[in-house]
């Protein structure tokens, strides 16, 4: 399996992944002129997304949905209270949804597809684990607090995107307004630092072998701090070997083949 990610923070998401021969995007957060631009620059043809899977109906999962689909043969999959939450945002789209439940597992191709609740304030939000002969990728970016379902999905995952959204210090020393920051600090918003690292030893199998730490805030984290901690933490479980890397908003992470 091979995957890259072409977006992540609050501005837009967006994850590739491919077996070689069926290849599907987890969101699609930016316009689909930024996407399509990412696609080439990983020299990807947009042409081959046989599907777009959506985590959950905030914008930055699904801004380019509309035009993308449109202009691409390409199947979009989501839950109920997702597809309606993105087709009240675009109320004159007419999407095309194939409805999947919340709890489903499905195949596209050779990639079988896992998808899970996660707590988030959203219509329904979930997350993947993604899966072919070799390997099993587990993506979940919006997070407000680790559930037992969530580390169970994880805990047998080669690679892991994992949110490490803020550093709580940060959050709360910013300019933002209260009810904002305890919408990203509670229990239906974001995954800090400290909170990714303990869900990471709770999922920390042998299996694993690669982190991306992901929808890093631009305002309220800075990679150096969600990788330090990260490390340290690995570290401290005798796991310097698991490979870390944290995900850009405005670059495309390099192709990781698991
Ligand atoms: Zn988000
Ligand atoms: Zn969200």
């Amino acid at each position: 399996m091979d995957f890259c990610v072409l977006a992540s923070g609050s501005k837009g998401n967006c994850t590739y992944v491919t077996d070689g021969e069926s290849a599907v995007l987890i969101d699609i957060g930016l316009p689909s002129k930024t996407i399509v631009a990412r696609l080439e620059e990983a020299q990807i043809d947009p042409a081959s997304i046989q599907a777009i899977l959506f985590t959950h109906d905030h914008i930055d999962h699904y801004r380019g949905a509309d035009v993308f689909s449109k202009k691409f043969p390409v199947r979009l999959m989501a839950n109920e209270g997702t597809a309606s939450g993105i087709d009240r945002a675009f109320p004159k789209a007419k999407l095309n949804w194939e409805i999947f439940e919340t709890a489903a597992s499905f195949h596209i191709g050779n990639l079988h597809i896992e998808a899970f609740s996660v707590p988030h304030d959203a219509s329904d939000p979930v997350g993947f684990v993604i899966s072919d002969n070799t390997a099993k990728l587990g993506i979940v970016t919006d997070l407000g607090q680790p559930t037992p379902l969530v580390v169970n999905k994880l805990s047998t995952c080669d690679a892991i995107v994992l949110e490490s959204n803020h550093d709580y210090e940060m959050l709360m020393a910013s300019n933002r307004p209260w009810p904002l920051k305890t919408r990203i600090a509670g229990r239906s918003g974001h995954l800090s630092n400290e909170q990714a690292t303990e869900l990471l030893q709770q999922v920390l199998s042998d299996r694993l072998r690669l982190l991306l730490l992901a929808h890093l805030s631009e305002e309220c984290n800075t990679h150096h701090l969600a990788q330090h901690l990260m490390r340290e933490t690995l570290a401290a479980c005798r796991r310097p070997d698991v490979v870390i890397a944290s995900l850009q908003q405005n670059s495309i992470s390099i192709r990781y083949t698991l």
